[in-house]
């Protein structure tokens, strides 16, 4: 088994309303959700999934957002400082997709792969204007750097296998990880913000397409169900309190 293990990184609290959480709900009610990066050690290499948002979008988040929270700590390079690492030694970033909240801190690694889906790609560069809010052009509009633009399920590694999980937006990917003790996990990303989601079959309130994002929840249940895998979703602030944190890892 080439994974050794998987590293839950904080990288802040943004709030959300319920009608952006759940396709259909009208509810202003505001819920704090966590901004949650992901590392993997493999025997090949370090690996990241997802980047969280760009430290220069905080003061403004913070500012717009009453239940914004980000701390010194949570900036992604103090994260992974505290697992000994720079942004230099992270191999291959995956980003499950290119809102600003999972591609913020793409820039910082000019040396790494960056993975994200060809259709992603393509659709961040030109959004439809009710999507446009979500992509900041800033955080991926980096020529310069490594990008790998994929077409569908793609094994990165023996034991990581990116899913395609479209429908929250036109590209989107999950991350399957196949952990040397405990078995195999799933990193959703926004194609399941919670457990409810997928416990409910509740599509997200940001969705570019909701019949695909049904398709891709039921997809990642199907699989949870198939090959054991536990599902870590992309938002979930109960979830993420009883998640082993870094330095901790998952094995
Ligand atoms: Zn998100």
């Amino acid at each position: 088994m080439a994974v050794q293990g998987l590293y839950a990184l904080q990288n802040g609290f943004l709030g959300a309303e319920r009608s952006l959480l759940f396709y259909g709900e009208y509810s202003e009610a505001a819920v704090q959700i966590p901004i949650a990066c992901w590392l993997i050690r493999t025997a090949s290499g370090v690996v990241l999934f997802d980047t969280g948002v760009s430290p220069r979008a905080v003061p403004g988040l913070t500012r717009n957002n009453p239940l914004a929270r980000f701390t010194e700590d949570d900036l992604l390079v103090h994260r992974l400082d505290a697992l000994g690492l720079e942004t230099g030694n992270v191999d291959v970033v995956v980003l499950s997709h290119l809102h600003y909240d999972h591609a913020g801190g793409a820039e910082l690694f000019p040396t790494s792969e960056l993975v994200v889906q060809r259709d992603e790609y393509a659709y961040a560069h030109h959004p439809a204007p009710f999507f446009a809010p979500f992509y900041y052009r800033k955080n991926f509009d980096l020529p310069n750097h490594r990008w790998r633009l994929l077409d569908g399920d793609t094994e990165l590694a023996p034991g990581l296998t990116v899913l395609r999980t479209d429908g929250h937006t036109p590209g989107h990917q999950s991350l399957l990880v196949e952990l040397p003790e405990s078995g195999p996990v799933l990193l959703t990303g926004d194609a399941c913000y919670t457990l409810e989601h997928v416990e409910g079959e509740r599509v997200p309130g940001v969705v570019w397409n909701p019949s695909l994002a049904y398709h891709s929840l039921k997809r990642l249940k199907t699989l949870a169900r198939l090959t054991g895998a536990r599902i870590f979703p992309g938002h979930d602030p109960v979830f993420w309190q009883s998640a082993k944190q870094s330095p901790d890892p998952y094995r």
